[in-house]
């Protein structure tokens, strides 16, 4: 969660809602999906991975705004739950085995689209990039992916963790269990720290631009119970932050209990991550194999003397 601007009205933008028209044709998605194309999971076996018989391996309690980071076993699947009701999770991951190779979100933007949704694909940053895991199941998108009225979706890339620093520029309070804190604190017991704390997907966060062209979050639809299930496809760090905007149905971060803040810590709820292994790995993964880094071979037009 990013804390912008409250309302279009009252906010300051170089855009303007006033569209100009060129008569030019409709644009194509930059990266256009076709069969067979390697940006794009092959959903039969996707499908296949969610419908299998699988058992629970371990189950993480993340409280209420506080942050957990998990080892999650490669070809296992993953949930991130809202056990208790709506709750915004900001959602880091990077290659175990390698943790300089960890999710780009910007790029996963570009593939897929601004929010995510079943058969998308989390990818990693340069110079690896290949998708570390695969979205299998989003209970969030059981009758399609939500669009609202005012173009807000869910599961977002559009923004990214809250932080202390744009708060205490704004606010000039330092408050501590901002997402990016929470995720600084998780990572810690594995070796990693506040550097390595990259731009998230926001689960279970409805975000949008409005006709300014200005982000804009909405209140957090989760149902207790709700998840968005993902297949490692390597082993990796999983890192979540139960945002300390809670399910954003107030404006604050409940660290001051003053003024508009009022009984925000009420709207804050746990999260979980749930692990489980496959029954039947070796039939259901057949045809599936570790993707590979990219084999680029080139020197960035580098000179070899
Ligand atoms: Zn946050």
């Amino acid at each position: 969660m990013s804390h912008e601007a409250k309302t279009a009205e009252s906010a300051v933008s170089s855009q303007t809602p006033t569209k100009t028209t060129y008569n030019l044709p409709r644009p194509k998605p930059a990266y256009y999906p076709h069969e067979n194309s390697p940006l794009y999971a092959n959903r039969a076996l996707y499908t296949a991975i969610h419908d299998a018989r699988k058992t629970l391996a371990s189950r993480h309690r993340c409280e209420p705004r506080s942050g957990i980071a998990v080892r999650i076993p490669a070809k296992s699947i993953f949930r991130i739950t809202t056990p208790s009701g709506p709750q915004v999770c900001d959602l880091n991951i990077w290659s175990f085995a390698d943790t300089r190779e960890r999710f780009w979100a910007a790029r996963t933007r570009q593939l897929h689209s601004a929010h995510l949704s079943t058969f998308d694909r989390l990818w990693s940053n340069l110079p690896f990039l290949r998708p570390l895991c695969t979205i299998t199941h989003d209970t969030m998108a059981a009758s399609g992916a939500r669009h609202d009225e005012h173009g807000g979706r869910v599961h977002d890339t559009l923004g990214t963790r809250c932080d202390p620093y744009v708060d205490k520029l704004i606010s000039g309070q330092d408050n501590d269990y901002h997402c990016h804190s929470n995720l600084t604190r998780a990572v810690t017991r594995w070796g990693l720290g506040e550097m390595d704390v990259h731009d998230v997907l926001n689960v279970f966060q409805v975000t949008g631009l409005n006709e300014y062209d200005q982000y804009f979050m909405e209140t957090c639809p989760a149902r207790a119970g709700d998840y968005l299930e993902m297949f490692a496809e390597v082993e990796l760090l999983v890192a979540i932050s139960a945002c300390p905007g809670g399910d954003l149905s107030l404006w604050g971060w409940g660290e001051t209990g003053e003024g508009e803040e009022g009984d925000m810590r009420d709207c804050c709820r746990p999260l979980e991550i749930e692990v489980y292994s496959l029954d039947d790995e070796a039939a259901v993964l057949k045809g599936w194999s570790e993707p590979k880094v990219v084999d680029y071979r080139g020197n960035h037009g580098l000179k070899r003397e």
